[in-house]
């Protein structure tokens, strides 16, 4: 068994997504201490270009696995890709973003292959040659705190946003090597009819350095433009709580909770939201929370690094005037 860290790299038109950049920086860290390398895996149709791009973010060896059935994704198909190469290299870690792909295969994978997994992970670190993860719990209530017992290969199931993108050194190349891996057609068991991307002006929430997201204070679908407008000025996303989803102000994409994304931007404003734990459950891993709420007594504000009591229809065409002015210009 090697004490390789590998990151199964997820990627879109032809680049690799954020969070597996972010994989890629932590895996450098931990092959270090474990004395392995960092390996990047990337299955795919095509995958050429992503390979490229992943040497100057900290891959020592890329891997490359492709076959046209493995796109559009299926669980069954990236399981066996994924199981066979693991078999194979037996790295001691896998990195797998928790997103929708990372969640549906990564336990599948643990299953087959008789790994141990942690998912949710919100750190992974070495403590004297053993790993040890934390995860949120309880609707991020309680932090657990995991130690892998097994030997054999181990499965993490980590947290967008927990780890920085590394910074880019375009002079690091990475070795990449071509795995046959043959697909048995007979196994995939699912068939993708039509894939209906979701088109959005602003950054993907889960990608997002910003968020302004809003609640049922907003009392309706045209006032979500308040938001619109505010994080048109900032370049942030827009999200919300569950209610205007359920309500159909807003598409289901833009819901942030437990039932909704997990979201960890560098500025979270929640709007009208009072701080429900299945809402913190989405977004407390945000490094700076500011609240806009009419209540005083509102929960979201035990959480606020910044809270402004108040109402939202008044402070927030002032903050985007602010925010256009201290940018220098309209942003229209
Ligand atoms: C199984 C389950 C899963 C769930 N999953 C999720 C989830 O993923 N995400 C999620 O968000 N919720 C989820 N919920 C719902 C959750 O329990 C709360 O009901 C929801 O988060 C409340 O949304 P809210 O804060 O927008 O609305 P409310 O709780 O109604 O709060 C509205 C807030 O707006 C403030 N307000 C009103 N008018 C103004 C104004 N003019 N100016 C300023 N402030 C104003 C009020 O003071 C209030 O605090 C889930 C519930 C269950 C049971």
């Amino acid at each position: 068994m090697a004490n390789d860290v590998w990151v199964v790299v997820e990627h879109e038109s032809g680049q690799p997504k954020k969070i597996s950049l972010e994989l890629l920086g932590r895996a450098g860290q931990l092959a270090l201490a474990l004395g392995g390398k960092a390996v990047a895996f990337v299955p795919g149709r095509d995958v050429s270009a992503v390979a490229r791009a992943l040497g100057p973010y900290g891959a020592d060896i890329v891997y490359t696995a492709q076959d046209p059935l493995l796109e559009p994704y299926t669980a069954d198909a990236q399981t066996q890709v994924v199981g066979e190469a693991l078999r194979k290299e037996q790295p001691t870690l896998v990195l797998i973003g928790s997103t929708a792909q990372g969640r549906d295969y990564a336990p599948r994978l643990a299953a087959r292959l008789g790994a141990a997994i942690v998912t949710d992970c919100a750190s992974l670190e070495v403590d004297n040659s053993s790993l040890v993860a934390t995860r949120p719990m309880y609707t991020r209530k309680a932090i657990g705190t995991v130690m892998y017992a097994s030997e054999g290969i181990r499965i993490a199931v980590v947290l967008p946003a927990v780890y920085p993108v590394p910074q880019a050194d375009p002079k690091r190349t990475a070795e990449v090597r071509a795995m046959r891996i043959p697909l048995d057609a007979k196994q995939i068991r699912t068939k993708v009819h039509e894939v209906q991307a979701i088109k959005r002006e602003t950054v993907p929430l889960t990608e997002a350095d910003v968020i302004v997201s809003g609640g049922r204070g907003l009392r309706g679908p045209e006032n979500f433009a308040l938001l619109d407008a505010l994080a048109k000025a900032l370049g942030a996303a827009v999200g919300s709580s569950r209610p205007p989803v359920d309500s159909g102000w807003v598409p289901h994409d833009y819901e942030i909770g437990q039932t909704g994304k997990t979201v960890s931007p560098q500025v979270y404003l929640a709007c009208g939201i009072s701080g429900a734990p299945q809402h913190l459950a989405g977004m407390s891993g945000s490094k700076h929370i500011v609240a806009i709420n009419k209540d005083p007594n509102a929960p979201i504000f035990q959480l606020a690094d910044l809270g402004i009591v108040g109402d939202l229809f008044e402070i927030l065409p002032k903050l985007t005037e602010a925010v256009k002015k201290a940018k220098g210009g309209n942003r229209d």
